[in-house]
């Protein structure tokens, strides 16, 4: 039979970059190719063969209930009907502040926009306007999406301004941010030590999800929040995909974290192009038309994107929804490292909420240096095995995976069953 896939990525290849809209997309680490999904439904999607795969990507997070939940497909609905976009304010927009404000007590202000990218360029702005600083602190393996001041990793040296991942990025556009290696302790304090007086914002993943699963110690993450209130810094948390993935009140409920700003997107959107950051009234006022930081969006606030976001948190506001969850997610992890210890493979993983990582080595790795240490050949051949099986987790050994409330228990087992067979193989 031909492979339908294989038809549609020479298509793709002929009028679109690397036939993909999100590089991770194209398979480039794991090799072969890309699968063209058709339709999605529950847990589950189908590629251009047909073939079903048990979804453990959920669109990279906003896919918390599943795909096509009842509630939420009807809120679309109805809202496409009364119309696309208007370029001027709706109730809806208000009734999502509203609901997000109470489900996240450090924020009292928030701005509604269509991407994570753009969320976390413009709390940056925000905090660089609000402090008069211009310094930011990031962490090697976060990722806040594609601004040019965040495409940067660490130079040579403790505690030194970065240098640019991506062409494009001159070096001048990040000299002013500097790169610290995650839950590592003393360059932290030798950052603010060093540079303290011009730093405006200390912005991180409590919990990262773009370096696989690697939580921040809880001794960082507190000394983070010290250090940036001792030097008058703003403490952002990017939970673009902690924020309502791994808990109702995200990373910093899990923490007990207070941060000044907090950077929102994928579950808050349920799929649809929808993002936020907020934080205090004095530092939110900053932004226009109030204040002298500028940022907007045509499509901010998007009526239809508004009503799959609220449908969306109303249906995880329901009380029990995270227990269940979590156990689920947690009953995959231990399901995972059970196969795995009964073939004799070095396997770690860890869960939060419908959040999760998982290693081919023994130890939870602490920072982006360890998680790369995987073995590439290994994470290939586990992801290759799990898609001909009809699994699906994400093509790259460097990202999270998510469980949605749509997933089984046989889903699950099923899942666990692939995995130990193709460990046996070993
Ligand atoms: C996905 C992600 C972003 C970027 O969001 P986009 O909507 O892809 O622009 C930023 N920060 C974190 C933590 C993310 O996971």
């Amino acid at each position: 039979m031909t492979d339908q896939n294989d038809i549609l990525f020479e298509r793709a290849r002929a009028v679109i970059p690397g036939g993909v809209n999100s590089p991770v997309r194209a398979f480039k680490a794991v090799g072969g190719t890309p699968r063209f999904i058709q339709r999605a439904q529950g847990a589950y999607f189908w590629d251009a063969n047909d073939k079903r795969y048990i979804d453990y990507i959920g669109s990279w997070g906003p896919m918390i209930l599943g795909h096509g939940h009842p509630a939420v497909v009807e809120a679309v609905q109805k809202a496409v009907l009364e119309g696309f976009s208007y370029g001027a304010p709706t109730e809806r927009e208000i009734e999502l502040a509203e609901a997000i404000l109470a489900l996240v007590p450090s924020m009292e202000m928030v701005r509604l926009v269509s991407s994570g990218t753009e969320a976390a360029m413009s709390a940056l702005r925000l905090a660089r306007g609000a402090t008069g600083r211009k310094s930011i602190v990031k962490f090697e393996g976060c990722y806040h999406g594609h601004a040019d001041a965040l495409l940067v990793k660490a130079g040579s040296g403790l505690a030194t301004f970065g240098n640019p991942t991506s062409a494009g990025v001159p070096p001048e556009v990040v000299q002013h941010t500097i790169v610290l290696e995650y839950n590592n302790l003393q360059q932290l304090e030798e950052a603010f030590a060093l540079h303290g007086k011009d730093i405006a914002c200390l912005m991180i993943e409590a919990i990262a999800g773009n370096m696989n699963f690697v939580r921040a110690t809880p001794a960082f993450a507190k000394r983070c929040r010290e250090l940036c209130t001792q030097h008058g810094a703003l403490l952002i948390f990017d939970e673009v995909m902690t924020g309502f993935r791994v808990g109702l009140h995200g990373a910093q409920g899990v923490l007990g974290i207070t941060p000044d700003l907090t950077v929102l997107g994928k579950v808050i959107g349920g799929g649809m192009p929808l993002a936020a950051f907020g934080g205090p009234r004095a530092i939110m006022e900053q932004l226009a038309p109030l204040g002298p930081v500028y940022q907007a969006g045509t499509l901010s606030g998007n009526p239809v994107a508004t009503a799959c976001g609220l449908a969306t948190l109303k249906e995880i506001s329901k009380p029990g929804f995270y227990e269940a969850l979590a156990k689920k997610t947690r009953s995959l992890v231990d399901g995972l490292k059970a196969a795995a210890a009964a073939e004799d493979q070095p396997f770690n993983a860890d869960s939060e909420g419908g959040m999760f990582g998982f290693f081919l080595m023994n130890e939870l790795p602490q920072n982006y240096a360890t998680v790369m240490t995987t073995d590439n050949a290994q994470f290939n051949a586990l992801f290759h095995g799990l898609l001909d099986r009809g699994v699906y987790i994400a093509p790259a050994l460097y990202e999270a995976g998510f469980v949605s409330a749509a997933h089984s228990d046989e889903d699950i087992a099923a899942t666990v069953a692939a995995a130990r067979e193709i460990f046996s193989k070993r």
